[in-house]
């Protein structure tokens, strides 16, 4: 069941354009920006431009179109860092939290891409 959306959560409001934001990408369905606190040389925020909570709401209630313009947009954030393994990028890892044990702090559906330097392991 889907979760309740609140619409004055920060990146809506990024979103509405009530509060500024370092642009990477805007795609029709898809914005991507920095992180104000940033944890890696690269970190950019992928957000989709629906009102979604997290992952789960996303994948199993957004339009195809959604999903594929979200899932592009990743990708292409990638290579516009320039840090997709094997062609002299590095590599990167994707991180989306969700909900109170996920640590999610923004509620609205967001992906972390981070890069630029070696990350420590997260799973056990
Ligand atoms: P979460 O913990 O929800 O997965 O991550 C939320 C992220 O949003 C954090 O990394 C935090 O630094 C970032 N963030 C919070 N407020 C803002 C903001 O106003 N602008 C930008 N660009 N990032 C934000």
């Amino acid at each position: 069941m889907a979760k309740t959306y609140d619409p004055q959560n920060i990146f809506a409001k990024i979103l509405r354009g009530e509060i500024p934001n370092k642009t990477v990408l805007e795609t029709e369905h898809s914005l991507a920006f920095h992180d104000i606190a940033p944890q890696a040389p690269h970190h950019v925020l992928v957000i989709p431009k629906g009102a979604y909570v997290c992952y789960d709401d996303f994948a199993l209630e957004a339009s195809e179109a959604e999903i594929v313009d979200f899932t592009r947009a990743v990708g292409e954030v990638c290579r516009m860092l320039g840090v997709q393994p094997g062609e002299g990028g590095a590599g990167f890892r994707l991180i989306s939290n969700a909900g109170d044990n996920g640590l999610q702090e923004v509620p609205h559906l967001h992906v972390h891409i981070l890069a630029g330097r070696r990350l420590g392991r997260m799973l056990p």
